[in-house]
């Protein structure tokens, strides 16, 4: 049977089974009182459709959208179009769902605008279209709908659509973190932390990250108050905080975070050492394709530290790393794997492979500034700790080509 909450700030309505049994509105804790079919408005059978949705009755929640939509209510439109984006209940049909999403916009209804610039953008039923994208996000956001403005910010921000214009994404996001948009708050933090639109502000960006936290258990804040508390970034340095952040963003499933919670407990650093954990989170890492959780527990199996040495096993992290697309990758994994063809450990011997390797390892590193960076990153961590200085001169002892020797030497410098 279905039941609406009695009290008219409330919208809840649901499918129960049993009868004869008082129901109280999961949302405001009033009275529910069973409804027939016909007394349900447009809006009722929306409210019907996600809560079947929620409980995977998919087939149900469609037919209750379908209901709305045919009332003309356009919040029924649009669900019923993203259940055809994203094939609940229906087979999927993304030209339909943009179809959908059209018609519930020209009803004035802010989320089916936000829905359809994102089509736009990623191209779902429709050529990607940039411009367009930000056509139908500044509509949602003059109308100071939250995801609207922070659609539109994110497209300011990298000039994604429209000319970059940095001051004008700050002020949106900062709208839309206002108007509640939990993806805006983080956000706005890293506007606050990389300075976008705004002076760099380490202070104001960890307390925005603290703020997002309360609400939701966002791995990237997480990661972020992490980092702040390990390096004394906008707080007072404090690695027992640390460590704790890090933790939970790596159990929110953050790879750098599960990099960093290892490197914790194999250093002992705000907890006390334990190699296991620190094994079961540099391999977690790894598998998610961090590639210096892949150079370290690479390095492991390469010399047998807390666990069984095995050539191929280590060649294989460290060329899991060379082939990862995450952001600002090192330079580590090449060498290591550079290593492993010139001496054959792990695999067959093959010097051109290793020069290969080294050439492209050294094309990520684009001028001197970034070697620098590069180097410091990684040397300020325990992993590097004498073993890419030794790493680097039995390269030199292998490698001929006069070009290749030239960046060993340089990088051998900075050790
Ligand atoms: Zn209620």
């Amino acid at each position: 049977m279905i039941v609406r909450c009695i009290e008219k700030e409330c919208s809840c309505v649901m499918e129960v089974e049993r009868q004869g049994v008082p129901y109280y509105c999961p949302k405001c804790c009033g009275k529910m009182e069973e409804v027939v079919e016909e007394q349900l408005t447009a809006m009722d059978w929306c409210q019907l459709g996600i809560f079947l949705s929620e409980n995977e009755k998919e087939e149900e929640a469609l037919s209750c959208f379908l209901k709305s939509a045919k009332e003309g209510e356009p919040w029924g439109i649009c669900n019923l179009g993203w259940c055809y984006e994203t094939g609940t209940g229906v087979e999927q049909d993304e030209r339909q769902a943009v179809w959908l999403y059209k018609q519930a916009a020209e009803l004035s209804y802010m989320p089916a605008y936000c829905n359809l610039g994102w089509c736009y953008e990623h191209g779902i039923g429709v050529a990607v279209d940039m411009e367009l994208a930000v056509e139908a996000y500044k509509k949602a956001a003059e109308d100071d709908f939250a995801r609207g403005q922070r659609l539109l910010a994110i497209c300011y921000a990298y000039g994604n659509g429209t000319e970059q214009n940095e001051e004008m994404a700050f002020l949106l996001m900062e709208d839309a973190a206002h108007n509640g948009d939990l993806d805006a708050i983080y956000y706005l933090g890293t506007f606050y932390w990389n300075g976008i639109g705004t002076e760099v502000n380490y202070k104001r960006a960890v307390q925005i990250f603290k703020q997002l936290i309360e609400e939701m258990e966002d791995p990237d804040a997480l990661f972020y108050l992490g980092y702040a508390y390990g390096n004394g970034t906008g707080a007072e340095r404090d690695d027992e905080i640390s460590f704790s952040y890090y933790k939970r963003s790596a159990l929110a499933g953050e790879l750098t975070a599960k990099n960093n919670l290892a490197d914790d407990y194999y250093l002992g650093r705000g907890t006390e050492k334990n190699i296991e954990e620190a094994i079961f989170w540099y391999e977690e890492s790894a598998e998610d394709g961090n590639d210096d959780a892949c150079c370290t527990i690479g390095r492991f199996y390469e010399e047998g530290i807390g666990v069984a040495m095995e050539p191929e096993r280590a060649a294989d992290y460290y060329e899991k790393a060379c082939k990862s697309k995450t952001e600002n990758k090192g330079l580590e994994c090449y060498l290591r794997m550079a290593f492993c063809y010139y001496t054959g450990f792990g695999r067959e011997r093959e010097e051109k492979k290793a020069e290969e390797l080294l050439r492209m390892g050294f094309s990520l590193l684009e001028g001197q500034e970034r070697v620098t960076k590069e180097i410091l990153r990684r040397r300020n961590q325990f992993v590097c700790e004498g073993t890419i200085k030794t790493l680097v001169s039995k390269l030199l002892s292998f490698c001929n080509d006069s070009d290749l020797r030239e960046k060993l030497e340089e990088i051998q410098k900075y050790f």
